[in-house]
């Protein structure tokens, strides 16, 4: 568990578009944060930089006491879960889970552990032989949250994880997104465009509009007053 603080961030994009804007943010250890605010608005270019997918143009991102800014994304003991959950197709739900952790050359028995507690987290325990496609998809999102879990990372960060799924499925992985948080203890930053969402989640809701922040604050201040 990491707090993860950003540092007048900007990002320009090669063909000279600012998309974010003097971005500053104090996550504090454990916290749950959500950036939402309307499609384009520089959410997931932000969450892009927190996990090194994407340089920073200006500015400086740390995690726990670290400078990342030149740290590349493997080693910055962060997860992230997709919208589009890409699993591998010929990989059982197990093996997916286990993937990364092989690819990390950890032991064998260590990798088991792993996979089966977060399968029980998750409540996967009777899927773990199936293939991606016999799984629902509210099923396959777990796969994805459980590749991320048993990486047993710092910080978590979801780029509109649920806006794949049907809207019953949505609320019920809602709850299973906050019953993760109470249960690993993680510090998390989500990014939605959806506000019922971002309420739900959020302990902290960080509002994006045009590259700058308009607003932080707990879910009651944010959404009470608009
Ligand atoms: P959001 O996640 O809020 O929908 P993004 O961070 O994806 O927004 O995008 C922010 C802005 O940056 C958008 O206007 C988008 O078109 C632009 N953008 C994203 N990626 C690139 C890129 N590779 N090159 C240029 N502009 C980009
Ligand atoms: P390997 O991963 O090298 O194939 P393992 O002995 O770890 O060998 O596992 C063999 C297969 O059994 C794996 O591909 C995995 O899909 C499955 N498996 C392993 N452990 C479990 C488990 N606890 N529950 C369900 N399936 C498992």
């Amino acid at each position: 568990m990491s707090k993860v603080t950003l540092k007048a961030i900007h990002k320009i994009y090669d063909d000279g578009y600012e998309a974010v804007r003097n971005i500053n943010l104090d996550i504090k250890h454990g916290e749950f944060l959500v950036l939402v605010g309307p499609s384009g608005c520089g959410k997931s270019t932000t969450l892009r930089m927190v996990a090194g997918l994407e340089e920073i143009s200006k500015g400086e991102i740390s995690i726990g006491e670290r400078t990342v800014n030149n740290i590349p994304p493997k080693d910055r003991n962060i997860a992230m879960v997709f919208q589009n959950y890409a699993l591998y197709p010929h990989m059982s739900v197990y093996d997916n889970m286990a993937f990364g952790l092989k690819l990390r050359k950890f032991p064998k028995s260590e990798i088991k552990e792993r996979v089966e507690k977060a399968s029980e987290i998750l409540g996967l325990d009777a899927l773990l032989k199936r293939k991606p496609k016999a799984l629902s998809g509210g099923q396959r999102q777990r796969v994805a949250m459980g590749r991320a879990i048993v990486r047993e990372p710092d910080v978590f960060l979801f780029d509109e994880p649920l806006s794949n799924l049907d809207a019953k499925m949505r609320v019920e992985m809602r709850k299973e997104i906050l019953q993760l948080h109470r249960r690993i203890d993680t510090t998390m930053i989500y990014v939605t465009h959806d506000q019922i969402e971002a309420m739900t989640l959020g302990d902290r809701i960080c509002v994006m509009n045009v590259g700058v922040i308009e607003q932080v604050g707990p879910p009651t201040v944010i959404f009470d007053h608009p």
